[in-house]
């Protein structure tokens, strides 16, 4: 199964999209991987998904990668005696730890551990922002606020704090239970990390994961964002969470720091992720909005290495024609006359490494001789992760010999994954490279391609090697 795209689509699944017949045909609509929210799955219902993705997998031969998705130290209010409450601008009103259920005038705020992190002055932005308190006072115990904007407060609102530094773990005892439960499947290629703020959150979880999966900073405080750079370094990927982002930041910043994101991430080679309100209207209409499609071609421009679907394929009425949508704007984009262009200049400089000089050397040769593809031998994905960096024009086939590698990859841009055994020897090497790009109609006889491999190979981080090789009339090499 070739797909004509290089950006990848990641699919939430939800009760929408639950059944395996929904799975496959999300995948077959375009979805390269899924994405378990564990903020709605129990575990029992995490262990079927995976199930299902791997019986649709088994039938398609294609790897499929698993993003479980922890939901991290999201605050919310208590309940209210009548469910909600009234406010009015101008007036006071107090969180509290006191279990009573909430009135007008107060409310419980069930996180212990955040009440001395608020000072005097910081915002605290309840439902998306639609509610907007100011602290005026803070005694460890209580936070008096006035109401600064919004009429309503409701049951378990979500609460933001994007003034106040927390103490909080970015591992809530719900998500070490969770991510517990994930490692334990040992069939989850991804875990998603919410709300981080500091690199330690990362290392935190590093220590229990280890390199069993890889591990998905979710960018959505403004904490995490001053740190970038250390946080990319730790992380092995990055998503843009623009939901909690555009209500921690000031919504008019998200477009910019998402295309900072993107780059940053692009120079260090590490894969990121646009996610969320993508093709919002789609969860109840056939049919996205114009903004919509521009927002997803955007993504795309920007170099994206995936984008993701949320409610658009959890929740909402049309899980399928939201995957094939997303799929068309971007293919339509990578073709578009300008789309080479913009690729190539935010190309940034090989770092001096053998994998970085071999990759650039890659795909120069590959757009030079005008072959069909680039075939990379990667066994840990580093070559073939390397290769992507370099956004090449001509497509690029990741081979490994360890599923897991394969199924990781399936987030990076332009990779197509396939699982092989290592070659004995040089000639093999060749010919069955040759054979996997006529079978998965990359080439035909006659056609070029360009193979680049660490020699010996399974030795992670020694891609040495180049070799430009004829698919010859036996769908074998000729030279
Ligand atoms: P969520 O994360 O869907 O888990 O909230 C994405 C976001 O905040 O954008
Ligand atoms: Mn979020």
């Amino acid at each position: 199964m070739r797909r004509l795209r290089k950006v990848k689509i990641l699919a939430t699944l939800g009760p929408a999209s639950s059944d395996e017949g929904t799975i496959q045909k999300l995948h077959e609509a375009g979805a390269d991987l899924f994405r378990i929210n564990m903020s709605h799955s129990s575990h029992d219902m995490m262990r079927t998904l995976i199930e299902r993705i791997r019986n649709v997998e088994k039938r398609c031969g294609h790897p499929i990668g698993i993003l479980a998705d922890l939901q991290g130290p999201k605050l919310r209010v208590g309940k209210f005696a009548e469910g909600s409450a009234q406010l009015v601008a101008g007036q006071t009103f107090t969180l509290d730890q006191d279990e009573t259920p909430g009135d007008s005038t107060r409310a419980q705020l069930p996180h212990p551990e955040i009440f001395d992190a608020v000072q005097p002055g910081h915002r605290l932005l309840i439902d998306d922002g639609r509610l907007h308190l100011k602290a005026v006072s803070c005694d460890g115990k209580s936070i008096v606020c006035t109401v600064v904007s919004g009429t309503k407060i409701s049951d378990r609102k979500g609460v933001s704090l994007p003034d106040s530094t927390l103490g909080v773990s970015a591992l809530t005892p719900k998500d070490h239970l969770d991510l517990d439960a994930v490692l334990a499947t040992d069939d989850v290629d991804w875990v998603a990390l919410s709300f981080i703020q500091r690199p330690e959150d990362i290392a935190e979880v590093r220590k229990i994961a280890r390199s069993r999966v890889g591990l998905m900073a979710k960018i959505e405080k403004p904490q995490a964002i001053e740190r970038i750079d250390e946080i990319i370094e730790l992380s092995d990927a990055l998503m843009v969470a623009r939901g909690d982002l555009g209500v921690e930041m000031p919504i008019e910043s998200v477009p910019g720091l998402q295309k900072q994101l993107t780059r940053a991430c692009r120079r260090a080679g590490k894969p990121v992720v646009v996610a969320t309100q993508m093709l919002e209207s789609m969860i109840t209409a056939p049919v996205p909005t114009r903004a919509e499609v521009s927002d997803v071609a955007t993504a795309v421009f920007e170099g994206a290495d995936a984008i993701m679907l949320s409610a658009e394929s959890a929740a909402g009425d049309y899980p399928v024609e939201a995957v094939s949508t997303m799929a068309a704007i971007a293919r339509k984009v990578e073709t578009d006359p300008n789309y080479t262009g913009i690729m190539q200049a935010q190309r940034s400089e090989p770092e001096a490494t053998g994998a970085d000089a071999i990759s650039l050397a890659a795909r120069q040769i590959a757009e030079t001789l005008k072959l069909s593809a680039i075939v990379c031998y990667t066994s840990s994905g580093t070559t073939g992760m390397r290769t992507s960096r370099e956004r090449p024009q001509v497509p690029i086939i990741a081979l490994s010999p360890v599923i897991q590698t394969a199924r990781r990859l399936s987030v990076v841009w332009g990779l197509h994954c396939v699982v092989t055994e290592d070659a004995h020897d040089l000639d093999d090497m060749v010919d069955r490279a040759c054979r996997i790009v006529v079978r998965e109609e990359f080439g035909k006889p006659g056609d070029r391609v360009i193979i680049s491999a660490g020699v010996p190979l399974g030795t992670p981080g020694a891609t040495n090697m180049l070799r430009i090789a004829y698919i010859g009339s036996d769908g074998l090499t000729g030279i």
